[in-house]
């Protein structure tokens, strides 16, 4: 029941990533036309749908190389601010997977917090913003938390995953202070942030790839693990 971070995980996550925000795209643009533009679906289904078209054509060899053309095609295919950030984090998280396959639980955990630093370092945005970051940070420190605590890999994703989706879940509660929802003020309020919302199921894609690898047979929810 062991998870192999290796390039075919990363494939899975991808692939993962590509339908739940394919799926979510109708949320994701009503809740950027309440705070932003409504580009927000548009963009994040076309990206990672170009990721994910990009490894059918052409599989990876390694994590770090899936991932650093994971990050190319994103910055050749998807606009708005997102674009570079996820670009950039996506390139993070291989740059700290390293070269060498498979990476281990430790890595990835590294990994998510180096790719919430790479965003934070772009975007000049920090936690409690109303940005990714919200769902990025809290399950980085899920993650490294349940790790720490002796749990399974598949254990600590869904942990990792429940800590973004709140966290993604309590922007609704803040007003925004980076983006486009910052010109809205008090106004935008109510509902959550695009890109925390977005980032969430990308988070979430990672727990139902481990999830799938570990060769658990039912979907189950991010808590149970
Ligand atoms: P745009 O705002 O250019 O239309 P998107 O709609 O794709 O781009 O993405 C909006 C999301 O980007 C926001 O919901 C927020 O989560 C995220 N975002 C905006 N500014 C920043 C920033 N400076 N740092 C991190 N994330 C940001
Ligand atoms: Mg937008």
């Amino acid at each position: 029941m062991t998870v192999t971070i290796d390039a075919r995980f990363i494939n899975s996550w991808m692939s993962y990533a590509a339908d739940a925000l394919h799926d979510a795209c109708p949320l994701l643009t009503e809740l950027d036309a309440a705070r932003g533009d409504a580009d927000h679906g548009f963009n994040m289904d076309r990206g990672f749908r170009a990721i994910s078209d990009a490894f059918t054509a052409a599989p990876p060899a390694t994590a770090d190389q899936a991932l650093l053309t994971a990050a190319a095609v994103l910055r050749k295919t998807m606009g708005g601010t997102t674009g570079p950030l996820w670009a950039t984090a996506l390139r993070r998280i291989g740059k700290a997977l390293g070269p060498t396959d498979p990476a281990t639980p430790e890595q990835l955990a590294a990994a998510v917090q180096a790719a919430g630093d790479g965003v934070a370092d772009i975007g000049e945005a920090r936690e409690g913003d109303n940005t990714m970051l919200d769902a990025i940070y809290p399950a980085a420190r899920a993650l490294q938390a349940r790790l720490n605590d002796g749990a399974d890999l598949v254990t600590a994703l869904a942990a990792a995953a429940t800590a973004a989706e709140a966290g993604a879940q309590a922007t609704a509660e803040r007003a925004a202070t980076k983006g486009r929802a910052s010109y809205l003020g008090d106004r935008a309020i109510g509902r959550p942030d695009p890109g925390a919302t977005s980032a969430a199921l990308v988070i979430a894609a990672l727990y139902d790839a481990a999830r799938d690898d570990a060769g658990h047979p039912t979907p189950a929810g991010p808590d149970q693990g």
